[in-house]
């Protein structure tokens, strides 16, 4: 398959090496690959580890994975072929944190985040996110993908977002919300899950703030290009850092979603953070 992908103009491919077979088979994808100019992501995953490795570190430990990994990279620069990146699984978020910090220190190739098999959409996307949160902040990896077992499209919706949270990438509008407590004075759970659904399908990297009182409210909502503080039964709607207008509390979401189709990034505004 990989031979036939690339003979039929594929401009990547991902080979688990150790599932291919023997190294003779892992060459000739090689000699393809350099023949085409087509990149190779090396997939070392805790699943398909060589038998000499399991049997030297009884399961797929962090040093077996990065041990595989290190030797299909020597493998492939001896054969003449560095256009590769390197991807080098593991189910478990410890091991995934561990192994690439470990890699990247041994080879200056790019390096694709997953944590495989994450699990459903909940839980899978946080320990995604807890294993690119750490690596990414400390500048490592440079494609990722999430790995969930729910629809595609929600594992687009958390890659997004983990890029988002470290303001490496901006995709549409960035939330704020409080958590809501006892001071909230409107529906802030509802009012921001309301807003965050309306707008997911916006480019523009606006930040939004919807917040429940005139206690912490208005600082974050200031902050924002467009935000609300509640009070009772009512809202402060601010607009670039400015006390705008009250609102009813009946007419907040309305009044929001107007001004945020109305809104343009205005170019003299001061710096949002992730903007
Ligand atoms: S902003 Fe106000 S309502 Fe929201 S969590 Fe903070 S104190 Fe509570």
């Amino acid at each position: 398959m990989a031979l036939a992908s690339i003979e039929a103009g594929a401009h990547a491919i991902r080979i688990n090496p150790g599932n291919i077979g023997s190294l003779e088979k892992v060459s000739a994808i090689i000699q393809k690959a350099k023949e085409k100019n087509t990149a190779i992501r090396i997939g070392v995953n805790g699943g398909s580890l060589e038998k000499d490795l399991l049997d030297k570190y009884g399961y797929p430990t962090t040093e077996a994975l990065v041990e595989s990994a290190v030797r299909y990279v020597e493998f492939f620069e001896k054969e003449g072929y560095t256009n590769f990146k390197i991807s080098m699984k593991s189910s478990d978020v410890r091991t995934t944190i561990d192994g690439y910090r470990n890699l990247s220190k041994q080879v200056d190739y790019p390096l694709h985040l997953g944590v495989t098999e994450a699990g459903p959409s909940f839980s899978g996307s946080i320990k995604s996110a807890v294993a690119f949160g750490a690596l990414l902040a400390d500048g490592i990896g440079d494609t990722i993908r999430v790995s969930l077992t729910a629809d595609c499209k929600e594992e687009i919706k958390t890659a997004k977002e983990i890029l988002k949270s470290l303001g490496l990438r901006t995709f549409g509008p960035d939330i704020i919300a409080c958590p809501s407590c006892a001071r909230a004075e409107i529906d802030v759970v509802e009012l921001a899950n309301r807003v965050e659904k309306a707008v997911s399908h916006l480019k523009t990297p606006l930040k939004i703030a919807v917040m429940g009182c005139a206690v912490n409210g208005p600082g974050e909502a200031r902050e924002a290009h467009v935000g609300i503080a509640g009070g009772k039964k009512e809202g402060l709607l601010y607009i670039d850092g400015k006390t705008a207008s009250k609102v009813p509390e009946s007419d907040l979401f309305q009044t929001l979603m107007t001004q945020i189709s109305t809104l343009q990034l205005p170019k003299n505004s001061k710096d949002k953070k992730n903007p």
